[in-house]
């Protein structure tokens, strides 16, 4: 302890660049102890079909559990991790054990529809990558459909040849892939031509504002419209409230994710609402139409 705080000392000098740098040192440092020792966890939230509530698949999140820090954030994490390289450990573990997870699910009679796998760019440049995910759906008997990978539009934009033929592979392996966040990366929508995806995920910023400004609810509506162009599967993040998900709804968009219907919640959790198999936020939903 004494050595870390002399080790600390040196780079807490009063800078604030310098304290943060050294803050990201630190918690680097902790999340490969994290990784290795069982510091890190998977919650899941789940994506429904807006009409009837039925769940239709699972995102895994991963958390962390620091002893000292309480739950950290993965988007404070996830950063640190890309930077120092342990991202690739991270990511291995999230796969293999939302795989793991789902086995348990499976054995205990819990019909899990798709599980999420958000993967890092970093992830995705590495050819090892098909490998360890071979690897994983082999050890728990998860059949690749089952899966689907989560990839940001800067990955499949900056991807060269080499990454486009991993990511392709994969898709012929049967995994599932999605576009995360769609609508805030770059603005070419050109990489949709290069790679089939299975389902387009609108990123949440742009649903919280879809049912309060205009040109929010132009954009969504355009890009439900391009999913169905590409005959591709679409799906709104970040649903928080009945207005936005009655917008989305009468807009064409079948699937939803968002804490108007669920927050990310633990493997136990998903085994009492997969049995439920429903989620009704609100029954009001429903009611424009005068159905029940
Ligand atoms: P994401 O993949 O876009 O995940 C959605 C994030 O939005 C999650 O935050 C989720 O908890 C949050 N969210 C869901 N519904 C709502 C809502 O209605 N309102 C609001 N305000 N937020 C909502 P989380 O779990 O903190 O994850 C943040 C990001 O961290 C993820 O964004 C993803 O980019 C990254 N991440 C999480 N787990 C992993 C992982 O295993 N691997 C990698 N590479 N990245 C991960
Ligand atoms: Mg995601
Ligand atoms: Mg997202
Ligand atoms: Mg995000």
């Amino acid at each position: 302890r004494a050595k870390d705080a002399g080790r600390n000392r040196v780079c807490f000098h009063d800078e604030t660049f310098g304290q943060l740098a050294c803050e990201r040192v630190i918690l680097g440092r902790e999340l490969v102890a994290a990784i290795k020792c069982g510091g890190l966890a998977l919650q899941y939230q789940p994506q429904v079909d807006i009409e009837t509530g039925r769940i239709v698949g699972l995102e895994a999140l991963v958390r962390w559990n620091h002893p000292q820090r309480g739950s950290i954030s993965p988007a404070v994490f996830i950063p640190v991790a890309e930077k120092t390289g342990s991202i690739v450990d991270l990511g291995k573990w999230v796969f293999d054990e939302a795989c793991r997870q789902t086995r348990v699910w499976q054995d205990e009679g819990v019909d899990v529809p798709t599980v999420a796998v958000n993967l890092s760019a970093i992830q995705c440049k590495r050819p090892e990558l098909e490998q360890d995910i071979v690897s994983s759906l082999k050890r728990w008997n998860i059949a690749p459909g089952r899966i689907e990978l989560e990839l940001t539009e800067s990955v499949l934009m900056e991807a060269t040849e080499h990454h486009r033929d991993i990511i392709t592979r994969l898709r012929a392996l049967g995994l599932r892939l999605a576009i995360d966040d769609f609508g805030t990366g770059y603005s070419s929508l050109n990489y949709l031509t290069n790679f089939p995806v299975d389902r387009i995920k609108i990123a949440q910023e742009l649903i919280f504002k879809c049912t309060t400004e205009i040109r929010c609810a132009a954009v969504v509506r355009a890009a439900i419209r391009l999913a169905e162009e590409l005959d591709t599967q679409v799906l709104a993040e970040g649903v928080e409230n009945a207005e936005q998900a009655r917008f989305l709804s009468s807009a064409g968009c079948k699937s939803a994710q968002g804490y108007f219907f669920s927050r990310p919640v633990d493997a136990a959790q998903v085994a009492s609402l997969m049995r439920a198999r429903f989620i009704h936020p609100v029954a009001l939903l429903a009611a424009p139409k005068g159905s029940g």
